[in-house]
């Protein structure tokens, strides 16, 4: 452990290095706070570049694309269908929702067409925000939470789907959309998972994933901004988490003893986690074979599936039928790793 740059989740400047490279082989630090259990890369890149490059290189640089293709947007449609599946019984009072790091739009395309929700969605990548605005028809602002202004309270349900990881500075986030919550709203965070051991080891650690969550980093951090919990998930390959939270009409803010004890043991569980998951044992537990099936077996499926089909819509018109048939169509998958 050394001392060093602070822990964007407790503050704390206890640490270890868990990783020295990114999943393409490429330098990139990985530390673990020894006082929450947060993984986090260090040094934390400066927001100004951060900023310029999700407005406009990122999902080249991830996918090779501007926009999204036919089977991206099946594939991404299919996982927001089995995300909205999950938090279902949030959605039966139709609550006015956001969905922040809306991509193509097709989680927020779902929400209004599918489960009849007032929503609208917020991106900062300039070429999948046109993308969901032109193709899809949808209200989606570009930008940033902490740049965006809206009204205190206005929506009953916030998802953040796979986006948490990305940002340097999460909890100055997550007060706002908060304050965005009205009395009684849920926030809903869905990322990888710390302790994943489904993806290689050497393909544990993404550039553009700046921290590495569990269930009770998570739902500290929630906590931490004045939420409650009100339920957590793990994905049945153990990929990746979901904590929903809910803001309460009047709650005081945890002290410092409780938030500590919410993680107490969880900085040792993520280094033993980290350091058994070595490249014998997880090609001796037959992970990668299945993964690759899995993989080719989902890829040929999906271009059979939109073959010849150019509009975004009627791909996704074709989930929608799949949703007002409640287990037709609906997997459980690993989205997002
Ligand atoms: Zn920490």
């Amino acid at each position: 452990m050394t001392d060093s740059s602070a822990c964007p989740l407790c503050s704390g400047r206890l640490r270890q290095t868990v990783s020295e490279r990114d999943r393409d082989g490429h330098p990139l630090r990985n530390v673990l706070c020894g006082l929450c259990g947060l993984v986090h890369v260090d040094p934390m890149p400066a927001q100004t570049d951060l900023d310029t490059w999700y407005q406009h290189a990122y999902r080249t640089d991830y996918k090779g694309v501007v926009t999204p293709r036919s089977h991206h947007v099946l594939r991404a449609g299919r996982v927001a269908l089995e995300r909205l599946a999950r938090i279902r019984p949030l959605l039966a009072d139709r609550p006015c929702a956001l969905d922040v790091g809306a991509g193509g739009g097709e989680t927020l395309y779902l929400m209004i067409h599918a489960a009849g929700l007032p929503a609208e969605g917020l991106e900062p990548n300039q070429g999948y925000g046109d993308h969901a605005r032109q193709r899809l028809g949808l209200p989606v602002r570009q930008g940033f939470v902490e740049r965006d202004a809206r009204s205190a309270g206005a929506y009953r349900l916030i998802t953040l789907y796979h986006v948490l990881e990305h940002l340097a500075a999460p909890r100055a986030v997550i007060e706002v959309l908060r304050d965005w919550l009205a009395p009684g709203g849920h926030l809903v965070i869905e990322v990888p998972n710390a302790e994943a051991t489904c993806q290689s080891p050497a393909h544990s650690f993404h550039r553009a994933h700046l921290t590495t969550w569990g269930v009770p980093t998570l739902s500290r951090l929630g906590i931490a901004c004045g939420l409650s919990v009100a339920s957590t998930w793990t994905s049945p390959g153990g990929g990746n988490i979901q904590v929903v939270f809910r803001r309460d009409a009047t709650a005081p803010l945890a002290p410092l003893t409780v938030l500590d004890e919410i993680t107490r043991h969880y900085p040792a569980r993520v280094a033993q986690v980290l350091s058994g998951h070595t490249p014998l044992r997880h090609w001796a537990s037959g992970r990668p074979l299945t993964r690759l099936a899995a993989r080719l077996g989902r890829q040929i499926g999906e271009r059979v599936r939109v073959r010849g089909q150019a509009d975004p819509r009627a791909i996704l018109d074709s989930l929608v039928a799949d949703w007002a048939r409640p287990g037709t169509g609906l997997r459980t998958g690993e989205p997002g790793r």
